[in-house]
């Protein structure tokens, strides 16, 4: 039986609605002051008012599109940002802090848009969206093996430039080229090559982050707590991360990439059954992952299949005779 909303539950939801309407019109009235507040906190040989997309622009909705990587948060019914800041200069990060906090709306951070929950581009409340995906300067110094890499620089443009400069150097990061270090690292950032060293957020020797204040404090400047909570917390729990100092680690100039799926008839159980016991205990340069997935099996008709995604830090000889040894049944459910 369907149930019929009481005289309270009605006026509860008519008078959340009003509020909702009065808070979301009184920040869109505090916006035309947030936005002439910018030109006087940043630097004006890099013109911030280029970089402002309200919703009046009719860029704005291909500037919110392009990030956005789970669509569900694309729909119609979801909120909207008042105006997206896509920051060219550091100066720009830091007028949107202190100009934000002046006039009291609430700000989301955005790199690289990979958010599963869609963080960085959505709020229940009125809010601006910061976008770093500009800042994506990366410098490679091999001599120290160490990089200092900007907030929207993708994982693939960070894999890609350190190739450039170096065939035996690499950084430990995720599997997918378009994650931005932003989000990535300030999340703890794992993949392939984390068995041998570590997190992404173990490796890095240095950052800059813009406070609530609108400061950009380095390493030595935020003090090692701080330093500790944004390898891993969340970076916008506590700022706005503009680079990050990594540190390259050594690998050999050729490594080895797999992926072999099975289906359920060709074993897959038996392989993912074995797999659990002998993946954590292969020496720390091989990764092998174990993903599961629906497929059209016979006829369309769905099936469950295991594919098994490796990374091997050396030559595929080496890793052919440690997979015999390690799984010798696997000679057989290849076949
Ligand atoms: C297809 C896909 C594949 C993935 N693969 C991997 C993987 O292999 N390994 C792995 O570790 N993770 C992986 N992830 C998870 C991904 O690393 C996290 O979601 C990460 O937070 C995304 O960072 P982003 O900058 O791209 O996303 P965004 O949505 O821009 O940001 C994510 C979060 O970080 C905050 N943030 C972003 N930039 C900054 C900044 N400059 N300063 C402060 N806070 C900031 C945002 O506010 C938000 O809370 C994957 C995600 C997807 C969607």
């Amino acid at each position: 039986m369907m149930k019929v909303p009481t005289s309270k539950a009605i006026l509860f939801f008519v008078l959340s609605v009003l509020l909702s309407l009065v808070s979301w019109a009184t920040a869109y009235a505090d916006l035309n002051d947030f936005l002439q507040c910018l030109p006087k906190f940043s630097e004006s040989s890099y013109p911030i008012i280029e970089t402002i997309y309200t919703q009046k622009n009719t860029s704005f909705q291909y500037v919110l599109n392009a990030y956005i990587k789970n669509r569900r948060y694309s729909t119609p019914t979801i909120p909207k940002s008042m105006a997206i800041i896509a920051a060219m200069h550091e100066s720009h990060v830091q007028a949107t802090v202190v100009c934000a906090k002046q006039h009291a709306l609430h700000i989301t951070i955005w790199s690289g848009g990979h958010d599963y929950e869609g963080l960085s581009y959505v709020s229940s409340v009125p809010f601006i969206i910061l976008d770093v995906f500009n800042l994506r300067s990366i410098e490679i110094n091999v001599t120290y093996e160490s990089s200092w890499v900007q907030a929207g620089a993708t994982a693939g443009e960070l894999y890609y430039k350190i190739a450039e400069k170096s065939k035996v150097h690499g950084f430990p990061a995720g599997v997918c080229p378009t994650v931005a270090t932003g989000g990535l690292i300030s999340g703890g950032g794992y993949g392939p090559t984390m068995r041998k060293f570590g997190l992404s957020a173990d490796n890095i020797e240095d950052a800059k982050l813009v406070n609530v204040n609108g400061t950009i404090l380095d390493r030595n400047a935020m003090g090692e707590d701080l330093f500790w909570a944004i390898r891993g917390g969340g970076g916008a729990s506590f700022g706005v991360i503009l680079s990050w100092k990594i540190k390259l680690v050594r690998v050999p100039a050729k490594v080895t990439v797999f992926n072999v799926t099975r289906s359920i008839e060709q074993g897959a159980l038996d392989v993912l059954y074995r797999w659990q016991y002998v993946a954590p205990k292969l020496p720390k340069n091989t990764y092998i992952r174990a993903t599961s997935q629906v497929s059209n099996g016979e006829g369309k008709k769905k099936a469950v299949e295991v594919s098994f995604s490796g990374h091997f830090l050396g030559q595929i000889y080496e890793l052919l005779r440690l997979i015999n040894e390690s799984f010798p049944s696997s000679k057989t459910a290849s076949k």
